[in-house]
């Protein structure tokens, strides 16, 4: 048995000579699984984009069309077409919901979470390098402590009125 050519985007495989070869490629069938791989990359709405300046196929609708993908005219079923703008819809949802969180400021939970990753992460045997507030022991047994002494909450922090200076 001689070498083997494995095509990837029809996954199966034939002896590997030239003109196998060169007839493989040209053939209908490869270049419809080479181009749904591809179509498989390109964003919907170009696909409906491109779609939209081809006329219907008559062969393709009244039967078969030869040509396949390879076809100047448009070979999209309404199934497809409906598949495709959901997508659109899909992928436009998903870049909004990405820029939003972009712009969104971190909440106060948050954004000392990643500070006490980062600096357990910078200082990882050094515990005190961590935010955290607590009364001192010698406070604890001590009863009605005045509200300035007590260790703030995440929630009294957030609420804090905003101070503008000068
Ligand atoms: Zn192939
Ligand atoms: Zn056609």
């Amino acid at each position: 048995m001689g070498k083997r050519y494995y095509c990837d985007f029809c996954d199966r495989s034939f002896a590997d000579r030239g003109v196998n070869r060169k007839n493989h490629f040209k053939g209908l069938q490869h270049q419809r699984m080479k181009k749904q791989h591809y179509d498989n990359f390109r964003d919907a709405a170009t696909i409906l984009a491109e779609d939209s300046m081809k006329t219907p196929c008559k062969r393709f609708f009244n039967g078969t069309c030869d040509y396949g993908d390879g076809c100047k005219f448009s070979h999209m079923t309404p199934e497809r077409r409906q598949y495709l703008q959901q997508q659109v819809t899909k992928d436009k949802e998903e870049k909004e919901r990405r820029q939003h969180k972009e712009e969104s400021e971190p909440t106060l939970e948050e954004w000392l979470e990643k500070r006490n990753k980062k600096l357990r992460k910078d200082h990882p045997s050094d515990s005190t390098a961590e935010v955290h507030y607590e009364l001192p022991p010698f406070l604890m047994s001590v009863p009605n402590l005045p509200p300035s002494l007590l260790p703030p909450t995440a929630e009294e922090l957030l609420n804090k009125p905003q101070c503008e200076w000068g």
